[in-house]
């Protein structure tokens, strides 16, 4: 009893540890940040660490500069790294590349144990096996019909060994088994082992682990409590159950977590970056350039995300705090998450929420901070930012700032603050203007040169009372004002803009459009 409970207690009292551990073989996928993301919220609601493990054993589909796009895309959203091969740690080294010896050291553990042999069959020979035999599979059915340790005299294995012949280590599976994993959010999940193969688990040729003997090596090593990880990988947890059995690891078995898969926005299916180039938004943190192909992919930093928004948007992709809370910051999303709340299923990839939850974080930005990003908008446009001070582009702001979903978003409903129109809404015109128009809008001008400011509400009580007074169609005329100051009918409160810009401008613009708009005939 005393002995059960003491198990239990220290099972228990375990310390969290969780790793994200990418493939350095391109950009990662939003739905690897949302791995990584789910990780971190996991560890930090826990006191636990959170490790970044790079899994660079596959020397064939390695890319150059994806380590760096990890550590950059991981740092932009402010998923914070405990260890990892730039901040060090207990346990590295952190990539797995400079791990060969610990894994070679790993592997002859299982050949010695029995729980691996060599196997020395060529690409070809394994060609003309699964010509032979319908779905062949190398496994207890057919290792013994192959070239390998258990099939070769062991003197030829060592002599093969000695002349440096290619050989691979392979995973003796026992059939007939029930394999059980136990997952966080799926419960128990139970394979027979029979339709396992014998993995590869090592190969001569690079003298490099296969991704399931690192992996697993590697969680145990770094004594990662929980493994929480797409669901793509769930078929693999069987073979990594068995692993940690083979090496008499299993007191120390992590926890498993597969999370659901991000599906199409549209229809079924994993989410994939054909979706997004089809429909237009990006499938990946930052913007990445392929070294090989020198083709762009967008980002979404560069595309105007705010990485508080980006994260917020993620997380509740397959979680939820268990009510309708939408909106929340890293550290109430910390605050609140587990994984009672994630869902078995998969969550579709609602890209039009993850525009409103950036509307949401850009209404949060005060004014002046808001106004500051849209300086370089500016920039670009070519506006002389020298012209404008800071209050006028952070009022400018202010009143178009409800209509954006991102920074960009200021120009194209605030452009008018800084360039005069040079086109008027031809639709517009045709209903709002008319041969008195002119007239009308040179008195509405020498009416507002009269009055003591412009300050926005006396000057519109004072406009509208004069309209009135003249007995003129209120709609046509501050339409037409309109026209001549935005270049179309909508934008932020007339009044609002008058105050701003001030009356030599808005002169200025009547006395342009007046100008310009030449009524048909
Ligand atoms: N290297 C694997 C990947 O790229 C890791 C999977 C896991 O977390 O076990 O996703």
């Amino acid at each position: 009893m005393a002995l059960i409970f003491i198990i239990l207690y220290t099972k228990m009292e375990r310390k969290v540890r969780v790793r994200f551990a990418p493939s350095p073989t391109g950009p990662l996928h939003i739905g690897g940040v949302r791995t990584a993301l789910y990780n971190y919220l996991f560890a930090r609601r826990n006191g636990g660490d959170m490790i970044l493990r790079i899994e660079d054993t596959d020397s064939q589909r390695f890319v150059p500069g994806a380590e760096d796009y990890i550590n950059e895309a991981l740092a932009w959203l402010g998923i914070g790294i405990d260890e990892g091969v730039r901040e060090g740690g207990n346990y590295g080294p952190y990539k797995q590349s400079e791990r060969r010896d610990i894994y070679r050291e790993h592997v002859k553990m299982l050949l010695d144990n029995g729980k691996a042999y060599y196997a020395f069959d060529t690409p070809e020979e394994l060609e003309a096996a699964r010509a032979a035999t319908p779905n062949f599979q190398y496994d207890a059915s057919t290792r013994g019909q192959m070239r390998n340790s258990l099939t070769l005299p062991a003197e030829q294995v060592e002599q093969m060994i000695a002349n440096g012949e290619k050989y691979v280590v392979r995973f003796k599976i026992e059939p007939g088994r029930n394999v059980e994993v136990n997952d966080l959010i799926r419960g128990l999940v139970t394979i027979n082992s029979s339709v396992l193969d014998d993995k590869v688990l090592y190969k001569s040729a690079d003298d490099l682990p296969t991704y399931h003997l690192a992996n697993i090596v590697d969680d145990h090593l770094m004594e990662v409590s929980h493994v929480i990880r797409g669901e793509e990988w769930l078929p693999s947890a069987p073979l990594h159950v068995l692993l940690y059995e083979a090496f008499g690891w299993t007191d120390t078995m992590p926890q498993f977590v597969h999370l659901p898969l991000l599906l199409k926005p549209d229809g079924k299916g994993k989410l994939s970056k054909r979706d997004g180039d089809r429909l237009g938004f990006p499938v990946f943190p930052l913007e990445w350039h392929d070294p090989k192909s020198g083709e762009i992919s967008s980002g979404y930093r560069e595309r105007g995300y705010l990485p508080e928004a980006v994260v917020n948007f993620l997380a509740l992709l397959g979680w939820n705090p268990g009510d309708d809370t939408e909106i929340m910051s890293m550290q109430e999303l910390i605050e609140r998450f587990s994984f009672d709340h994630c869902s078995r299923s998969g969550a579709k990839f609602d890209f039009e929420k993850g525009k409103w939850f950036n509307h949401k974080y850009l209404q949060e930005l005060a004014d002046a901070d808001l106004a500051a990003k849209f300086r370089s908008v500016l920039e670009a446009r070519g506006v002389d930012n020298a012209a404008y001070s800071d209050e006028y582009v952070t009022r400018a702001v202010s009143m178009v700032k409800s209509r954006i979903n991102f920074v960009e978003d200021l120009w194209e409903q605030g452009k008018f603050f800084f360039e005069a129109p040079t086109e008027y809404e031809a639709k517009a015109v045709k209903k709002r203007w008319s041969a008195e128009t002119p007239a009308i809008l040179n008195e509405l001008v020498g009416r507002l040169a009269e009055l003591p400011s412009l300050a926005s509400q006396p000057a519109e009580e004072n406009i509208i009372g004069w309209i009135t007074e003249r007995g003129y169609h209120m709609g046509n005329v501050m339409n037409a004002f309109r026209l001549c100051v935005v270049g179309e009918c909508k934008g932020p409160h007339m009044f609002d803009i008058v105050e701003l810009m001030g009356l030599d401008e808005i002169s200025r613009r009547v006395a342009t459009a007046i100008e310009k708009i030449q009524l048909p005939e």
